[in-house]
């Protein structure tokens, strides 16, 4: 066994459990199992736990992995000590990566999450989302966290200056909680388009971040300097976002409708703001080049005072 991933997966079917099976007891997504087993992220102490449990190997052959050992190297100088619920040896575990970065999602992947993810959504199937419906039905979503059910719910409360919404686990035991300032409930009562964006990114926090979410301390100051975007947790959710507000293969059904597509025509289509249009054409031509049709029309329709993003 060269690898921690390759190990996972000799000793996964070793136990005769398919992918799915096992990520159903690890409480992830079956692709978040598959890219831990193509080495394409890194494991999580949790993980090395169940997996010592569920497959009866011994964590230290995990956990001795050169490979490995150099990546928690080459973030050490971005760890902290995350505060945990688990116990006290979690802060010296050499596995915990910033805590705002701690595990690489490419574009593709989170495109693919959000796009099963969708359907679980308290959503219409197609087209545009209702900001203040979202909001306020997030308590209908219920997930698996590490065999724990926590359901989701919203709430309205004062946020440090210039913070507009934050996801946390709550005080109550099982209850994620994503709460906006009063100033954002009142835009997302008033229909701005912004609001749709900055509810969606926090939902993808609750789903991308289950681990972060859990810790204490999110908004650890430790400076992100040097990590990869695709590392941040900021960047991942605002991926996420964008996919579950406009998914791609809508985007691609209204453009082969239209014969060609502008950012005014994806804002018409999803209600999100004309700068996350734009934003998304942009990112669907890098996701697949060409693929896309511009239209010369760039109508920039603002939503009547709608105050500057910030
Ligand atoms: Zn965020």
């Amino acid at each position: 066994v060269r690898s921690i991933g390759e190990g996972v997966r000799a000793w996964r079917k070793e136990a005769g459990l398919s992918l799915g099976a096992l990520a159903c007891k690890l409480s992830v997504f079956e692709d978040e199992l598959s890219a831990l087993e193509h080495d394409e992220r890194l494991i999580t102490a949790d993980e090395i736990r169940l997996l010592e449990v569920i497959l009866g190997i011994d964590g230290r052959r995990l956990t001795v992995h050169a490979e490995l050992t150099a990546t928690a190297q080459r973030l050490r100088g971005q760890i902290n000590s995350r505060p945990s619920e688990n116990s006290a040896e979690d802060t010296t575990d050499p596995f915990l990566a910033h805590p705002r970065a701690r595990s690489k999602r490419s574009r593709r992947h989170i495109e693919q999450i959000a796009t099963g993810i969708r359907s679980f959504l308290p959503i219409p199937k197609h087209g545009r989302i209702r900001t203040l419906e979202l909001f306020e039905r997030l308590d209908e979503i219920v997930l698996m966290i590490r065999g724990q059910e926590y359901r989701a719910d919203y709430a309205v409360r004062p946020l440090a200056p210039a913070v507009e919404a934050r996801t946390r686990a709550s005080r109550k035991p099982g209850l994620l909680e994503i709460a906006v300032s009063p100033k954002t409930y009142d835009n997302i009562e008033r229909g701005y388009p912004r609001t749709l964006f900055t509810v969606c990114h926090e939902i993808g926090h609750l789903f991308l971040h289950r681990d972060e979410l859990m810790a204490l301390e999110p908004d650890d100051p430790t400076p992100l300097d040097g990590i990869p975007p695709y590392w941040r947790t900021e960047w991942q959710a605002d991926a996420f976002a964008a996919a579950i507000i406009s998914p791609f293969d809508e985007v691609l059904r209204l453009h082969d409708a239209i014969g060609s597509l502008s950012p005014t025509d994806v804002q018409r289509e999803f209600g999100c703001s004309y700068h996350a249009a734009e934003h998304r054409l942009i990112t669907l031509d890098r996701l697949a080049p060409g693929r896309i049709r511009r239209s010369n029309l760039q109508l920039h329709i603002p939503f009547a005072s709608e105050p500057p993003p910030g």
